[in-house]
C-alpha cells in the first residue's frame, strides 16, 4: 500500500459484505423438529414459515421451496404453461420464446428461463433506483411485440418502478415475475415487494436480509398454481398406490430443519432492516465530503438496504480497464474508481463487491439481445442503433459502481475505519 493509507491498520476480523445474523430462536426450532422427528421436507416449521410470509407480503398462498433460484424456475415453468401450454417433458415450456428482463442482477434471475427453453432479452437500467428501465422495456415491445412474460428483479433491497412496469405489461397482456429475492421487507407506496408479480419469488440465501442458510419461497394467489408447486417440488407424484408421473417433477422442496431457521429469523426481519438502513445512513453522513453517491431509491419505497453501494461521479474516475476475468486502474490524486477502492478494502481485510456485472455483457448471454431507451443494442434484427451513441446505463453502474460492506454485526468503528479508507483512495 502507498503512503496515502499510513496508520491505518488491518481489521484482525474480516469485515463482510453480508453474513447470517442469528438470534438463538434458530436453534429452538429446528431443535424441535428433530426432537420430533419431523426430519424431512414436511413438518411444522414449513407450515409456520409459509404462513408468517405470505401474510407479511399479503399474499394468498406461500410455498416453501430448497433455494430462490428454484422458485423462480418454478414459477417461470407456471407461466410458461399459462402462456403457451403444457409442452412434452423434454421440451420447455418457453421453448423458441423470448422474455424480457431485468439486466443488472445475480444471474439467478435469469437462468431458469434457459432452464425451460427460453431466451432472455435484457432491457437496459434506469438511474433513479438502478432497476429495469421502464422507457427501455417500451422500446423492447415495439421491437418484439409478440413477447408475453417479463422477469423483473428489485436490485440490493431497493424496488423499481413496479407501477410503471405493471401499466406496460398489462397493455401488452404480458405476465411478471418479481425476483424479490433481496427485497423482503421493502416496500414501494407501502406496499411489500413479493406482492406485485404475477408470481412472485423470494430467497432465504445465507447473505440475504434473513437466512434459513438456504431456502425460497414462491408467491402467488392463485390456490391451483400453489398446489401445482407443491406437487412439481416434490417430484409430481399423482394420486395413485404407487409412484405414477404423468408431469415432470423437481426435488425442490424446503427442509424442514432449514424452515426451522427461518422461522427463528423471521421475527428479527425488521430489526435487520432498521440495522442495514443505519449503515446507509452513516455511509451516506461519512461520503458526504466525496465525488460519490449512493445507491438512490425512488419517493414512496421503503428499500430494505440490505447492500450499501456507491457510485463515483464521472469526473472523479480515474483510468479503470476491466478484462474478462482481471481489472487494472491507474491512481490519480483527487480521484478513483471501483478497482482501487475493492483493492485498498481488500487489503485491510473488508469486504467489497463490484455491482453485479450486467448479464448482457455475460458470455453465457453475449447472443441474446439488449435493449436500452434508443433502441436494440445488440441482437438479431434489424432495428440497431449506433453503438457509438448509445446509452447503456448497465455498463455505467457497473464501471462506476461498487457495494460496501454492508454487514449487521459491523461495528460503527470498523465502518467509521471502511469510510477512512475510501477518503484516502480520492488523495
Ligand atoms: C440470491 C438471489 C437469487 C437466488 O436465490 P437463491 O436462494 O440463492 O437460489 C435470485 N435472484 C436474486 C436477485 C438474488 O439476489
Amino acid at each position: 500500500m502507498d503512503n496515502r493509507f499510513d496508520g491505518i491498520k488491518r481489521f484482525e476480523n474480516k469485515v463482510w459484505l453480508a453474513t447470517p445474523t442469528m438470534h438463538g430462536d434458530e436453534k429452538k426450532w429446528v431443535n424441535d423438529a428433530i426432537d420430533k422427528n419431523w426430519v424431512t421436507t414436511l413438518g411444522e416449521n414449513i407450515n409456520e414459515v409459509e404462513k408468517a410470509i405470505q401474510e407479511k407480503i399479503g399474499r394468498k398462498y406461500a410455498v416453501g421451496l430448497g433455494t430462490g433460484t428454484a422458485a423462480l424456475h418454478l414459477a417461470i415453468r407456471l407461466a410458461g404453461e399459462r402462456l403457451y401450454g403444457p409442452q412434452p417433458a423434454n421440451v420447455g415450456t418457453l421453448s423458441g420464446k423470448k422474455v424480457f428482463c431485468s439486466d443488472v442482477t445475480f444471474d439467478a434471475t435469469v437462468n431458469p428461463i434457459a432452464y425451460e427453453g427460453g431466451e432472455a432479452v435484457f432491457i437496459d437500467t434506469e438511474r433513479d433506483s438502478w432497476n429495469m428501465c421502464p422507457k427501455a422495456l417500451e422500446k423492447a415491445f415495439e421491437i418484439y411485440p409478440e413477447v408475453k412474460l417479463i422477469v423483473v428483479a428489485h436490485l440490493y433491497g431497493t424496488p423499481g418502478k413496479i407501477d410503471e412496469i405493471r401499466k406496460i405489461a398489462d397493455a401488452h397482456g404480458a405476465l411478471i415475475i418479481e425476483d424479490a429475492a433481496e427485497s423482503l421487507g421493502a416496500t414501494y407506496k407501502g406496499v411489500q415487494t413479493g406482492k406485485f408479480g404475477d408470481y412472485s419469488i423470494i430467497s432465504f440465501n445465507g447473505n440475504k436480509i434473513i437466512t434459513g442458510s438456504s431456502g425460497g419461497m414462491l408467491l402467488t394467489d392463485s390456490e391451483h398454481d400453489a398446489n401445482k408447486v407443491r406437487k412439481w417440488s416434490t417430484q409430481a407424484r399423482e394420486n395413485a398406490p404407487w409412484y405414477q408421473h404423468e408431469e415432470l417433477g423437481y426435488n425442490y422442496r424446503m427442509s424442514n430443519i432449514v424452515a426451522g431457521v427461518v422461522r427463528g429469523q423471521i421475527p428479527y426481519l425488521d430489526e435487520h432492516i432498521a440495522a442495514k438502513k443505519r449503515i446507509f445512513e452513516r455511509y451516506k453522513e461519512g461520503f458526504k465530503d466525496l465525488p460519490v453517491t449512493m445507491n438512490p431509491c425512488l419517493d414512496d419505497t421503503e428499500p430494505n438496504y440490505w447492500l450499501s453501494c456507491i457510485h463515483i461521479n464521472e469526473d472523479a474516475m480515474c483510468k479503470q480497464v476491466r478484462s474478462e476475468r482481471e481489472a487494472l486502474y491507474i491512481t490519480e490524486p483527487g480521484k478513483s474508481c471501483p478497482t482501487e477502492i475493492l483493492e485498498s478494502m481488500a487489503a485491510f481485510n473488508a469486504e467489497g463487491r463490484p455491482i453485479w456485472k450486467p448479464l448482457h455483457m455475460q458470455p453465457i448471454y453475449r447472443n441474446n439481445s439488449f435493449v436500452t431507451v434508443d433502441g436494440l443494442l445488440r441482437g438479431r434484427s434489424n432495428a440497431y442503433i449506433d453503438e457509438g451513441k448509445a446509452v447503456d446505463v448497465s455498463m455505467d453502474i457497473f464501471e462506476r459502481g461498487l457495494c460496501l460492506p454492508s454487514d449487521i454485526t459491523m461495528t460503527e468503528e470498523e465502518q467509521d475505519i471502511v469510510i477512512d479508507i475510501i477518503h484516502r483512495c480520492f488523495l
